[in-house]
C-alpha cells in the first residue's frame, strides 16, 4: 500500500513535509519526501491531505463488561476509529471492575477479536477500586494492562496510595490518578463558585482536585515513582505540578479537550451533557491550562471518553451521572485549539502521539520506518457539523453536538489495514 503526495507529520522528529508512505505488512516500510517519483496504481491519494500517526487516548472508559448499554469494546472502537484513534487506554471501573487477570483476558480476547483499534486495558489500583487492598497487578501485567489506576475515585488512604505507587513500580507499571477528594467534593455537581450559587447547583471546589494533585505528587518524589494526573482542571493543580517537576519529581498530566475549550459557563442550562467529574471550570483555569498546553507542563491530551445512556443524561442535573463521550471530537477539538488559541500543531499532535506512548510505555505515535503503520488521513480544512447520526458511539452524550468543527478524518488505517473511510 502507498499513501501518495500528503504533507507527513512525524511528531517524533517533529518534521512535516510532503512525501509518499509505503506500507507492508503492516508496518512502515518507507517514507518517501518530495514522493517516491511516478503515479503508482491503486496507491492512496493523500494530496491536500495531512498524513498523521494513529492517536493515542490515554484516557477512555469502554463500559465493558458491565455497561454494554453504554458502550462495549466493539463499538468504542468504531467511534475511535472514525476519530483518527489507533489506540487507547481504557479504564477499569467497569462490571466487574478489571482487577484481575481474568477481567484482562477478557477484554484482550475481546478487542484482539473483534475491536477495530489497539485496546490497552487499565487494571486497578486496589481491588473493587475500593482503596482498602491491593489490586493483583503482576498478573494482570502478564495478561496485559499498560497502567494502574482507580479512575472515578482517588485511593481515599495517602498510605495505601504510597503502597499502590511502590508495587505498581515493582512491576514497572505506570500510575495514573484520578484527583478528587471525595468530602470535599461531597454532593457536588458542578464547579462551586458565584455561577453554582446562582444556579442552585452543589459545588465541587478546586480545592477538592488540587489537595489530592498534592498530595500524590508528593507522594511520588517521597517514593520516587512516576505519577501521571489525568483530566488537571485548575489553575492550581497545574502550579503545583510545575513547581514539583522543577525540583525533579516526574510526575506526567493531561487535560481534556473539554476543559481547554469549555467553562462552567456551558453548565448555565443545566445541560447534562456538559457534566462531568472534574467540572468545568472557570475561565481563569482554562487559560491556565491553555498555557500549560503551551510550556509542556501538560504532557497530553486525553479525552476521558464517558459514554452514558440518553436516559440515564435525561435526569435532573443533579441526579444524571457525570462524564461526556469525546473519542471523535478529538482531532477537531486539537484543531480548534491550533486555530483559536495559535497553539502549534505538531506540539498539539505530540500531545496525543509519542508523549502518551512514552508515558504508557507502548509501541505507537511516529511515521518512521519500522513503526507500526497506525495513520490517519486528515482533511485539516474541511468543515461540518456534529450531529447524532455521526456519533459512532452507543452514547451520544456530548457538548460539542451541533458544533461547527474544521478538519475531518477521512481514513484511519491500524496496522495497515484500513478501518475507517469517510
Ligand atoms: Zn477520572
Ligand atoms: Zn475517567
Amino acid at each position: 500500500m502507498w499513501i501518495n503526495g500528503g504533507t507527513i507529520f512525524d511528531p517524533s522528529s517533529g518534521t512535516a513535509r510532503v512525501g509518499d508512505i509505503q506500507v507492508k505488512d503492516g508496518l512502515i516500510e518507507g517514507v518517501h519526501p518530495g514522493g517516491a517519483g511516478g503515479a503508482r496504481a491503486g496507491a492512496v491519494d493523500a494530496k491536500g491531505l495531512w498524513v498523521l500517526p494513529g492517536l493515542i487516548d490515554m484516557h477512555v472508559h469502554l463500559r465493558d463488561p458491565g455497561f454494554e448499554y453504554k458502550e462495549d469494546i466493539v463499538s468504542g472502537s468504531r467511534a475511535a476509529a472514525a476519530g483518527g484513534v489507533t489506540a487507547m487506554a481504557c479504564m477499569p471501573n467497569t462490571d466487574p471492575v478489571n482487577d484481575n487477570p481474568s477481567v484482562t483476558r477478557y477484554i484482550v480476547q475481546k478487542a484482539a477479536e473483534r475491536a477495530l483499534v489497539r485496546v490497552l486495558p487499565v487494571g486497578a489500583l486496589t481491588k473493587g477500586l475500593k482503596g482498602t487492598e491491593l489490586a493483583e497487578m503482576g498478573l494482570m501485567k502478564e495478561a496485559g494492562i499498560v497502567a494502574v489506576s482507580d479512575d472515578g475515585k482517588s485511593v481515599e488512604s495517602a498510605a495505601m496510595m504510597r503502597r499502590a505507587l511502590e508495587y505498581a513500580a515493582t512491576f514497572g507499571l505506570p500510575v495514573i490518578t484520578h484527583c478528587q477528594d471525595r468530602g470535599l467534593s461531597g454532593e457536588g455537581v458542578m464547579n462551586e463558585g458565584s455561577l453554582s450559587s446562582r444556579l442552585g447547583l452543589g459545588g465541587i471546589p478546586a480545592a477538592c482536585e488540587d489537595v489530592v494533585v498534592a498530595r500524590d505528587v508528593l507522594l511520588s518524589g517521597y517514593t520516587g515513582v512516576p505519577v501521571h494526573i489525568t483530566h488537571l482542571s485548575t489553575k492550581t493543580g497545574l502550579d503545583i505540578v510545575r513547581q514539583a517537576r522543577k525540583s525533579g519529581v516526574k510526575v506526567t498530566c493531561d487535560a481534556t479537550p473539554h476543559h481547554l475549550l469549555l467553562t462552567e459557563e456551558r453548565t448555565g442550562g443545566y445541560d447534562t451533557d456538559a457534566k462531568m467529574y472534574p467540572p468545568l471550570r472557570t475561565e481563569e483555569d482554562r487559560r491556565a491550562l491553555l498555557k500549560g498546553l503551551k510550556s509542556g507542563v501538560i504532557d497530553c491530551i486525553a479525552t476521558d471518553h464517558a459514554p452514558h445512556a440518553k436516559d440515564e443524561k435525561d435526569l435532573d442535573f443533579d441526579l444524571a451521572p457525570f462524564g461526556i463521550i469525546g473519542l471523535q471530537t478529538l482531532l477537531p477539538a486539537l484543531m480548534l485549539l491550533h486555530r483559536e488559541h495559535a497553539l502549534d500543531f505538531m506540539d498539539l499532535l505530540k500531545k496525543v502521539t509519542v508523549n502518551p506512548a512514552g508515558i504508557l510505555k507502548v509501541e505507537g505515535g511516529t511515521l518512521s520506518p519500522g513503526a507500526r503503520a497506525d495513520i490517519v488521513l486528515f482533511d485539516p480544512g474541511k468543515e461540518w457539523v456534529l450531529n447524532e447520526g455521526a456519533v459512532l458511539s452507543k452514547s451520544k452524550n456530548t457538548p460539542f453536538l451541533g458544533m461547527k468543527f474544521t478538519g475531518m478524518v477521512v481514513r484511519t488505517i491500524v496496522a495497515g489495514r484500513t478501518v475507517f473511510a469517510a
